[in-house]
């Protein structure tokens, strides 16, 4: 369909977690699939013995053939896990990458959240996508990015105020996501049962759109309208 969708995560397995299933569809479609994670997440508590470096490398390696299963790309920020702070330069950074991929769709964190990796990351994805797409603005000669539409992915760190608003059934999908997940360390081994917790919410959504999965995305409050000429 030759659409370029990017999806952002503060941590390594966030974005791959709430928008995997959305951007194994898309690259079944055709389309490429671009992966960003702001911080390695490192620092998770259960590293099996590992030391942060250590598990740092494992999961770049793991975000890398997750994209690569998908045939798409991954970039993983050089930002210490759970020191994400935003700021121009990783704006325009995030920016940059955006234009460099010709971005058109992105997905990333909701603005609220328990973590605060992740509520930095939905600002800074946010004013990522306003500057690569801002004509007005030069970032090295490059190319504005056509960005056609921004939406939050539902994750349970970032609940609070959460309402899915888009379904997509991503049924044919789902098989694809699942063997793709399970490259990560956190979706085999954490006390977090991540894979089934997703599994589980996309079985619940596809309920209730009469599907066998389904996953979900919103918009803020103000774009929630529908636009109709009579009735
Ligand atoms: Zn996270």
């Amino acid at each position: 369909m030759g659409n370029v969708v990017m999806a952002i995560g503060a941590h390594i397995i966030d974005a791959e977690l709430t928008s995997g299933m959305l951007l194994a569809k898309h690259a079944m479609a055709g389309d490429k699939i671009v992966t960003v994670a702001l911080t390695a997440g490192e620092r998770l508590s259960n590293r099996g013995g590992m030391s942060c470096e250590e598990f740092r490398e494992m999961n770049i390696a793991s975000a890398a053939a997750f994209a690569k299963a998908l045939g798409g790309e991954n970039f993983v920020f050089d930002v210490p896990d759970g020191e994400l702070f935003a700021s121009k330069e990783i704006e325009l950074k995030l920016a940059r990458l955006m234009r460099e991929q010709k971005v058109t769709h992105v997905l990333y964190h909701w603005r609220n959240s328990r973590h605060k990796d992740h509520e930095q990351a939905s600002v800074i994805s946010r004013y990522a996508a306003y500057y690569a797409a801002l004509k007005a603005m030069d970032i090295d000669g490059l190319q504005p990015a056509t960005i056609k539409r921004k939406l939050y992915a539902e994750n349970f760190e970032d609940a609070i105020g959460y309402e899915p608003f888009y379904f997509f059934d991503v049924t044919k999908a789902f098989p694809v996501w699942k063997e793709a997940i399970m490259n990560f360390y956190a979706a085999r081994n954490s006390s977090v049962r991540y894979v089934r917790y997703y599994e589980a919410l996309a079985m619940e959504h596809g309920n209730l759109i009469g599907t066998d999965y389904a996953t979900t995305f919103t918009v803020d409050e103000c774009r929630r309208r529908v636009v109709q000429e009579y009735l």
